[in-house]
């Protein structure tokens, strides 16, 4: 199958020809036609399968078309979760539509509005926007929908995870009824589909990879150690393996800092990515990663969600995620492209409980690797496999404070957190 059979025109095959891509991915040979057909769409694909060329390419392809966008309106929407996943589909949306006579903006929080509110007088083709910014900018009139055709959520699941449900139900009600939307997310949870219900209309739904199911490519295993050890233990296996790329995950953001600054210590380059780290400070640290002056970047879920660093070969759980459905995404980090990946865990008898969720999940015990001289003293008990289908957990309310995409000191919804599990 070619890119030119799916019905994208000259300029946008010249683009994807650019980059490179010879045959269309999965999803993007289901999604291409159906959006260019105008068809609502609900896609499950996580980051890796090509989805943001899935509907960046046939939004282009229907807005090539059409009338001119006026001074500060918008024709097509992209909604996405966090500052750097809007980043990287606003480069996305640039790179595809090199050829095109169309204007595209992106808008996050943490960074000045001032200069985002002079970019969109001019309107926006294509906006791509973090929910929090975006209805500061609509408050202020700096942004206008009465032209709006396209809304995407891009990684819903995770935009419901970080609490921007009133944002999205602020920024739909905002939207004239008369349009198309494409819904994005790694898994379709109840509350997901409670979203999508008078949201998308008749959906075509696409599914490229079986929820929860781990990519055939990467290899993962546990290394069983104390916690007091983790730490030793990773320079080891950073040093032995010789590894030159590492994006290792934490728990904590407080983590994060230590770790990155240990590792500096033992020369080993590293930097950590959170959301309490400026948006300069992030755009850089990735950067530096990207090309290689950084060897270890230390992130927290959130920030690392939906980052697309090319064929990385090396994951490290440094701790266990609390949600075992996020095992699978951060291990999803690694071995895109075909590429085969690794993903190692650290793991201390504490998080037993985490372990055993996860092998539940996956329904399968991860193969242990101990390594010499990290024996370990709090031992890690066997596992159990707990062969009843696992209940997918809620994800925890998030915090008062500023977060990614969002409003300073405020949460979600501008006001003060309800007790947690009423949702
Ligand atoms: P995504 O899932 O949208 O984050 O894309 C993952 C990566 O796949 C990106 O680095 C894209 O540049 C790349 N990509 C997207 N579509 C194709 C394709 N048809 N052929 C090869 N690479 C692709």
């Amino acid at each position: 199958m070619s890119f030119a059979s799916l019905g994208l025109s000259a300029p946008i095959l010249k683009a994807v020809a650019d980059q490179g891509y010879e045959t269309p991915s999965p999803i993007q040979a289901q999604a291409i036609p159906a959006v260019i057909e105008g068809k609502d769409v609900m896609a499950a694909a996580q980051t890796g399968t090509g989805k943001t060329a899935g509907f960046v390419l046939p939004i282009l392809e229907r807005l090539s078309t059409g009338q001119r966008v006026q001074g500060n309106h918008v024709r097509a929407l992209i909604l996405t979760p966090t500052r750097e996943l809007a980043a990287q589909v606003g480069e996305s949306v640039a790179l595809y539509g090199k050829h095109l006579p169309l204007r595209s903006t992106v808008v996050f929080g943490g960074v000045k509005i001032n200069p985002q509110m002079i970019r969109l007088r001019r309107g926006a083709d294509i906006l791509v926007a973090t929910p929090g910014r975006l209805m500061d900018l609509y408050r202020q009139n700096a942004v206008k929908f009465s032209q709006l055709e396209v809304l995407v959520l891009d990684e819903a699941d995770r935009m419901l995870d970080m609490g921007f449900i009133h944002d999205i139900r602020k920024i739909i009600n905002a939207l004239p009824p008369k349009r198309q939307t494409l819904m994005f997310s790694a898994t379709f949870s109840d509350d997901i589909r409670k979203l999508a219900k008078g949201l998308v209309k008749n959906p075509i739904e696409i599914s490229v990879s079986p929820r929860n199911t781990t990519v055939e490519t990467i290899e993962h295993w546990i290394c069983p150690v104390d916690k007091k050890k983790k730490t030793a233990l990773l320079i080891q296996l950073i040093l032995d393996n010789q590894w030159k790329q590492v994006l290792v995950f934490s728990k904590t953001k407080h983590g994060a800092n230590r770790l990155a600054k240990q590792l500096d210590q033992k020369g080993i380059h590293a930097t950590a990515i959170h959301g309490n780290k400026s948006q300069g400070a992030r755009t850089r640290a990735l950067a530096d990663f990207k090309k290689g002056a950084v060897r270890v970047l230390v992130a927290t879920d959130i920030a690392a969600r939906g980052l697309d660093i090319e064929q990385l070969p090396q994951v490290v759980n440094f701790d266990l995620p609390k949600v075992a459905e996020d095992y699978v995404h951060r291990i999803g980090r690694t071995g895109r492209a075909g590429a085969s990946g690794q993903a190692v865990s650290l793991v201390c008898s504490e998080e037993f409980k985490e372990l055993s969720a996860i092998e539940r999940l996956l329904k399968q015990k991860l193969i242990r690797k101990e390594t010499e001289g990290f024996e370990m003293v709090h031992e890690l008990p066997e596992s159990q496999l707990d062969t009843r289908p696992s209940r997918p957990k809620k994800a925890k309310k998030p915090k008062v404070g500023h977060r990614d995409g969002q409003h300073s000191a405020r949460n979600t919804s501008g006001q003060k957190q309800k007790p947690r599990g009423r949702r």
